[in-house]
């Protein structure tokens, strides 16, 4: 087993032997694009890498500052087309990092959140570099949170589950979040909402249950559209909601409305539970 933690940041792979005198390869969480959610262990690392390759969710408007000394190169994936492929990805931070460059490796959120950083990681150490993987702020929360919604809440729901809807889910994964009864949240899920959202109903999730859709968060136009399970398909698609967006389903949805009866009766009852709960 390679690999060891150290502090914050997780190092994995080993350098040694003839390859000793390559370059590194530092994998950063950006986060969910708004630049003060760097970590300030992402920013030392852009500030002294030669080489970065970024992604389109990451925030990557002031990377000529933050990033003074690096070749700056954009990998951006958008939907449904891959300019650059995940296997040249690989290949372009071997290839720089076998060079003796220190190659960060810039992406949206965290790493491993549906990031492919995990395959990053495996094509390093297959070539002997050693990679170095900073953890980002997750858009799985923190977009939800820019829209007040908060994924937990005591006596309301004491779990989430974060799903990729790139492909439609199974009938059985589907009724296990049906009965799980808790917080949903989706990550690239706009295209599967019509069997997302009809899969649930089906299996036995109320028809007023809240759904929240919050499209580019942390930007100018970051827009929230808040709509039921059985009503969201028509919502979405009367608001023209868009990728990138991040589904919450879920009761908490009604706390991003205090003041709203609904949320505050919701909080009311939650507060009965805590008190019973001691
Ligand atoms: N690793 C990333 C997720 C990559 S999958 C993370 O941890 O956040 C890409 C999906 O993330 C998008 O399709 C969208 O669902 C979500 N996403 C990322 N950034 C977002 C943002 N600023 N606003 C809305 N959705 C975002």
């Amino acid at each position: 087993m390679a690999g060891s933690v150290s502090g914050p940041l997780v190092s994995t792979g080993s350098v040694s032997g003839p390859l000793a005198s390559t370059g590194s390869v530092t994998l950063i969480g950006g986060g969910p694009g708004a630049v003060e959610l760097l970590t300030v262990a992402a920013v030392t690392a852009l500030q002294q890498a030669d080489v970065v390759l970024f992604d389109r969710l990451a925030p990557n408007d002031d990377l000529t500052s933050l990033a003074p000394r690096a070749t700056l190169i954009d990998v951006g994936k958008r939907a449904g087309s891959h300019p650059v492929s995940q296997i040249e990805i690989e290949d372009l931070l071997v290839e720089h990092a076998l060079a003796g460059q220190r190659v960060v490796r810039l992406k949206g959120g965290d790493p491993y959140v549906f990031g492919r950083g995990s395959e990053e990681v495996l094509a390093c150490h297959r070539n002997g570099i050693a990679v170095t993987v900073v953890s980002g702020v997750t858009s799985a929360i923190a977009v939800p949170a820019a829209a007040g919604i908060p994924l937990t809440h005591r006596g309301i729901s004491h779990a989430f589950t974060v799903i990729s809807g790139h492909a439609p889910l199974t009938d059985n994964e589907l009724e296990g979040l049906a009965l799980l009864g808790s917080t949903i949240v989706v990550l690239m899920g706009v295209g599967t909402l019509p069997t997302f959202s009809q899969g649930l109903l089906r299996h036995g999730m109320p028809a007023d249950m809240p759904v929240a859709i919050i499209e580019r968060g942390f930007s100018a136009t970051q827009r929230t559209t808040v709509s039921t399970l059985s009503t969201v398909l028509a919502d979405a698609a009367a608001a023209g909601v868009r990728s990138p967006a991040v589904l919450v389903v879920g009761e908490v949805v009604r706390l991003a409305f205090s003041g709203d009866t609904s949320a505050e009766e919701l909080v009311a009852r939650a507060a009965e539970f805590a008190v019973t709960d001691r």
